[in-house]
């Protein structure tokens, strides 16, 4: 029986959103720019989805603005809002534990001779509010600061640092990076003072391949690439509707639910936690505060390939710290904090609603056999 607890980093497509995909492969396969009553149907169809995605986040729908994924979102929103203020202000601000490809984004700009000002975590591990604001000044064209950690699962404070960036620097651009929030704690764009936002669809039970980026009316980009007018002509070439339309389905489903899952999430973690405790050399690396959706978690003496082979070889699905890394790691980890010894074998395991306590037990009672064979066998 197959067991994944690997949600974070990608998500198992629901019905709801496969049955969309089909339809629009098999019947509404026209192209929302033609002019024909069967093109209409396929804008139709994506409006609807558009629709869906803004209803959870709460604004409006001509804010939402799709993408093929939280990558491309990150970079659209970082490196477009920066060229948008062309030489006039050079100076960017992030932190040290953003998803590769905001680090990506933000090197590139770097690479430009943008002044890129990266913020670390207090010696304890805390990213806080202050620090980020403290970074920020008359010069600084952009913040981008993610909202859950996709490593921890650590929640950063950006309402409490967008708020006072915002009153303090109007016209400093707020961007947040909430793939691993969304559709799993409550998102709202504007309750964040955030201007762009960035969602994935394979976090939230759709395909891979599609995102979304909130895009606050006024707010000035500069598009990466020129061509056809799809997307405002933010973001040219002709749109996936069946990987739209998945994605609206998929959002539409879990709309409604958010608490009820965040509870459920909690119990099963807190369970985890329980039980990796009755386990020798276990140290917890997750904050107590953070996202009932994902634990890390370090196994003295055993690195992470090991274990997560281990554990693959008895079809359970966990990843190694971060799944983008594919074995390599990030530094984030120790960024908050976590000694190299335990970084070298952390594992992250990520739930979501279809998860069941006994998932729980079958990973610890496999992580307890894994200690007797190949801890106590050297
Ligand atoms: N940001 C975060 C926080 C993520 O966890 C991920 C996926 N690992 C991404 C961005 C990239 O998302 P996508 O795969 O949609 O490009």
């Amino acid at each position: 029986m197959t067991i994944y607890l690997d949600s974070a980093a990608t998500s198992r497509p629901g019905e709801a959103c496969l049955n969309a995909m089909c339809g629009m492969m098999r019947e509404t396969y026209g192209n929302p720019s033609s002019l024909h009553r069967f093109g209409l149907e396929a804008q139709l169809c994506m409006e609807q989805a558009r629709k869906q995605i803004a209803a959870a986040l709460g604004c409006e729908a001509a804010s939402v603005m799709f993408t093929s994924g939280a990558t491309e979102s990150n970079h659209l929103a970082i490196r477009g809002a920066a060229y948008a203020y062309g030489r006039r202000k050079r100076r960017v601000v992030t932190t040290t534990v953003e998803h590769a490809s905001v680090k990506g984004a933000f090197d590139m700009l770097e690479a430009e001779g943008y002044e890129v000002i990266r913020v670390a975590p207090d010696a304890d591990g805390i990213l806080r509010a202050e620090s980020i604001v403290s970074a920020v000044n008359e010069e600084t064209c952009l913040v981008s600061m993610m909202l859950v950690n996709n490593e921890t699962g650590a929640v950063l404070p950006v309402q409490q640092a967008f708020a006072k960036i915002k009153r303090e620097y109007p016209q400093t651009v707020t961007h947040c990076d909430a793939v691993q929030g969304f559709m799993k704690l409550p998102v709202n764009p504007a309750k964040l003072s955030a201007d762009l936002l960035t969602v994935s669809g394979h976090k939230v039970h759709a395909c891979k391949g599609v995102g979304a980026l909130y895009h606050k009316k006024g707010v000035r980009l500069i598009p990466l690439m020129k061509g056809g007018e799809q997307e405002g002509a933010m973001r040219p070439g002709t749109e996936s509707v069946p990987l739209i339309a998945g994605f609206g389905a998929a959002v539409g489903e879990l709309r409604g639910t958010i608490a009820v899952r965040a509870e459920y999430a909690s119990g099963l973690r807190s369970e985890c936690i329980r039980q990796l405790s009755e386990l020798e050399g276990v140290t917890v690396n997750s904050p107590a505060d953070g996202s009932p959706y994902i634990l890390s978690f370090s196994v003295k003496g055993l690195r992470s390939e090991t274990m997560l082979h281990f554990l693959s070889d008895r079809e359970i699905y966990v990843s190694s710290g971060s799944a983008c890394s594919k074995g390599k790691q990030s530094g984030v980890l120790q960024q908050f904090g976590i000694r190299q010894d335990l970084a070298d074998s952390t594992l992250r395991v990520s739930f979501c609603a279809e998860n069941t306590p006994e998932d729980i037990t079958a990973l610890c009672t496999a992580l307890k056999a894994a200690q007797e064979q190949l801890v106590h066998k050297r």
